[in-house]
């Protein structure tokens, strides 16, 4: 996911996610980390394995040149297989759909203001959509599910958008404050999931076989499960094992290298990283329980760049 910077000037959606780290700065973020080169982007994606990016802001039709270079620097990087598409909150038009296009954009995702679902027919953002496909580009909606508007499944029906996307309507940081002033409440059950925006809730739109309800918690939980799972291979050591969630599993200990050398273990089965020894975990409980070192604690931790510690098992 590549966040291209955190302006958009044109819409004022009560609901916009972006806290105070993301609004009206001009970063360059990808998969969360701060950009400082195009290295940068492209390592992201390396280390994720993707076969696709996500290109998203603020608003990227705002800095066009921005967000055409990243997407020409994505399809030369990773070939026309790697998929790439982007959320826009305004039309923009044909021109800025040629350069998308031009540029290797794949496909984009429309999200119109609230205060015209329901009568968009008739309007530009209707004609876009139209001119996106001419462009080569694959036009689509991403929504909020805030109310189950009937008027976006006519769109698929008549060929307009190849798909519709309804996320959960959540509160964030962000938002929370004027989701509140709305008269928006967050589920009891749900640390995010806005109270009356359920699936259930939104069943006259989401049950079109081409339109995609994603859930709050499934969209987190999946969403970062794969992005762990896409990343551990490429950033593990040997001698850490990758769990089925992604997570690196490897031990710890005190113990002196010339102590491992003495037993004799390989050089690839460890790494002293801080004075410390980072080591095969099942080796290291092996040792511990044989008593040939005093002790040391089995680490979990996320693959992505903050290290995140998930559980520490003292042995
Ligand atoms: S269009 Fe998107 S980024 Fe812009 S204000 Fe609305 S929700 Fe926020």
């Amino acid at each position: 996911m590549l966040f291209v910077h955190g302006y958009c000037d044109h819409r004022d959606c009560f609901y916009c996610p972006l806290g105070e780290n993301r609004k009206n700065v001009d970063q360059v973020f990808a998969n969360e980390r701060p950009v400082e080169s195009d290295e940068d982007v492209l390592e992201a994606a390396r280390k994720m394995d993707a076969m696709g990016s996500s290109i998203t802001g603020g608003e990227p039709l705002e800095s066009m040149e921005r967000t055409t270079h990243y997407i020409s620097l994505l399809k030369d990087e990773f070939g026309a297989d790697h998929h790439i598409h982007l959320y826009t909150g305004i039309t923009g038009d044909r021109e800025i759909m040629r350069d998308l296009a031009e540029a290797g954009l794949d496909e984009i995702r429309f999200h119109p203001p609230v205060a015209l679902w329901g009568n968009i027919h008739g309007t530009f953002w209707e004609e876009i959509l139209y001119i996106a496909r001419e462009e080569g580009l694959t036009p689509a909606f991403e929504i909020p599910g805030i109310e189950a508007e009937t008027e976006f499944l006519e769109f698929i029906e008549e060929g307009a958008v190849d798909f519709v996307n309804v996320n959960e309507f959540e509160m964030s940081q962000g938002n929370y404050r004027r989701m509140h002033e709305q008269g928006y409440d967050r589920r009891t059950d749900h640390m995010s999931a806005v109270e009356g925006a359920s699936e259930d809730d939104m069943a006259e739109l989401v049950s079109h076989p081409k339109v995609y309800f994603c859930t709050s918690t499934f969209k987190d939980a999946a969403q970062h499960r794969n992005r762990l799972r896409r990343t551990a291979p490429n950033v593990s050591r040997p001698f850490e094992e990758i769990t089925d969630d992604g997570t690196l599993v490897y031990g710890v200990t005190e113990a002196e290298p010339a102590r491992l050398d003495e037993l004799g273990v390989p050089d690839e089965y460890y790494e002293v990283v801080d004075g410390q020894v980072e080591i095969a975990w099942w080796l290291l409980e092996e040792m511990v329980e044989e008593g040939d070192i005093e002790g040391g604690t089995i680490i979990e931790q996320y693959p992505t760049w903050d290290e995140q510690v998930v559980e520490k098992t003292p042995l």
